[in-house]
């Protein structure tokens, strides 16, 4: 059985660079954010795949050596992080497999809601499997498959799964990029001199100095080989459900989607929230980094001064992103310590993207009261959490998301804080791009809207509409 798995990864894959591998490590680089607990890059020659992961951070793994063994014009490459129980080198991306046509490597953002399903019928098949990753379930029904075209072969694959994919396939020779119908994870398309590349956020762009041309559609197959990209919607359309989460926290703010900063939008949440939720105060902080923006935000629509009364650590990872609980709580500590000099005496509006579990408010709040604040107002710039994502956002099940079994005076005398005031799912809405038309908002209205268990799943799709060269 495949175990509750919450994936939250990066991707990057090039096509056409003498130097793929490099560049694929830079991009990981620029996406650590979306995982830290392991990566891997996978080179073609032209003749074979080969390909190096291990657990930790893209510094750690890849050294110049391991880099030079990585030859060939295109790579791809992944960064993961998963809940404890899958934390294995064989979980680790990217997956590469050997089948009768050829191999593949692959690399896959987002969770699957069918994946169990599919992988014991798979295994009454004779399937075995070798991770507990439902990406391996796609690679079988890829090598089960009786089409002869590897990209005939994926989409015959994905026809079947259901959920968030966002994916990056490598074979000896194409480079193929993949959408989920809905949109859910994000993917971008982008040039660097000469060639293609497919990444997760457009920071990764930015860093190797590419051009960042559009993002790959809800639905779309973009593949990348000797002819140039080509460019097919093979599935049936679905509405757009881009994750409005990767706004709220978890891309970086330098990255552009919808044609807006992730920066523009948090900052936009601030002015709104400090509309909705106003606080007689005298210091606007922001949990950093994450509430940085929504704080510069909420201090210029209120008037009340920004001021950083918190300090992170840079050489602590994200704090929730640790598998075990009793690190989690130690990590706040060492991530985060508050300036009295700053807080001091003051009344103190703190401003953070979001509250999951609670645990880092409640530590942070003492830390601030600790420091000398008069009072303490939180202000969170996104709704309570208050449903757990499917998708590949890693969010605790409803009975641990304090949003989702407390009030919100309950969650302010947990908190001990004076006030506080979350952001609307109106509000939240306002601020992203496109009118906040076309998102997944599960996490805050329990809305799912691929729903855990599909009737139709196995129902075989019809294959390529047409596909357009570009
Ligand atoms: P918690 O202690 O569970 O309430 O954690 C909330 C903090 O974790 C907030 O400061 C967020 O910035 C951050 N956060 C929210 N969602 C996630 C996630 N899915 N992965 C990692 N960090 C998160």
């Amino acid at each position: 059985m495949i175990p509750e798995i919450h994936e939250e990864c990066g991707i990057f894959g090039v096509y056409g660079h003498t130097e793929a591998s490099n560049l694929v490590y830079l991009g990981l680089y620029a996406l650590q954010h979306r995982g830290q607990e392991s990566a891997g890059i996978a080179s073609s020659d032209g003749e074979v795949i080969i390909f190096h992961k291990g657990m930790g951070l893209v510094a750690d793994i890849f050294s110049e050596e391991t880099l030079a063994r990585l030859p060939g014009n295109l790579a791809i490459g992944h960064v993961r992080y998963s809940t404890t129980g899958t934390s294995e080198l064989k979980n680790a991306q990217p997956f590469v497999v050997d089948f009768e046509s050829g191999s593949i490597a692959i690399s896959h953002n987002g969770n699957l809601v069918n994946a169990q399903r599919l992988k014991r019928g798979l295994e009454v098949e004779g399937s075995i499997f070798q991770s507990t990753m439902d990406t391996e379930v796609i690679v079988h029904l890829i090598a089960r498959s009786r089409l002869e075209r590897i990209e005939d072969r994926i989409v015959d694959a994905l026809s079947r799964v259901r959920g968030a994919y966002s994916l990056v396939f490598l074979t000896r020779d194409k480079l193929i990029g993949v959408r989920d119908p809905h949109g859910i994870r994000p993917l971008v398309f982008g040039k660097i001199k000469g060639g293609y590349v497919l990444c997760s956020e457009t920071c990764a762009l930015d860093l190797i100095e590419g051009e960042i041309l559009r993002e790959v559609e809800p639905g779309e197959m973009i593949v990348i080989d000797e002819r140039g990209a080509r460019t097919s919607h093979p599935f049936f359309p679905a509405s757009p459900r881009f994750c409005i989460f990767e706004h709220v926290y978890f891309a970086r703010p330098d990255s552009v989607f919808g044609g807006a900063s992730v920066y523009q939008v948090r900052k936009r949440l601030g002015r709104q929230l400090a509309k909705e939720c106003p606080a007689d105060a005298d210091i606007v902080i922001p949990v950093p980094d994450s509430g940085v923006p929504a704080a510069l935000g909420y201090s210029e629509a209120s008037g009340i001064p920004f001021a950083m009364g918190l300090i992170r650590n840079h050489y602590v990872g994200r704090t929730f992103i640790e598998p075990q609980q009793s690190i989690r709580h130690f990590g706040v500590k060492i991530k985060l310590n508050a300036v009295r000099d700053v807080v001091g005496g003051k009344r103190v509006v703190v401003v953070d993207d979001s509250i999951v579990r609670g645990t880092t408010g409640r530590k942070i709040m003492k830390m601030i009261r600790d420091a000398g604040a008069k009072e303490v107002h939180v202000r969170v710039s996104s709704p309570p959490t208050t449903s757990p994502c499917f998708y590949g956002i890693d969010t605790p099940l409803r009975r641990d998301l304090i949003g989702a079994t407390h009030t919100l005076d309950e969650i302010n005398r947990y908190l001990t804080s004076d006030s506080l005031g979350y952001m609307s799912v109106e509000g939240l809405h306002s601020c992203v791009p496109n009118e906040g038309k076309g998102y997944c908002d599960a996490c805050f209205t329990g809305d799912y809207m691929v729903p855990l268990e599909v009737q139709d799943t196995e129902e075989q799709l019809p294959l390529f509409r047409g596909s357009v060269r570009i």
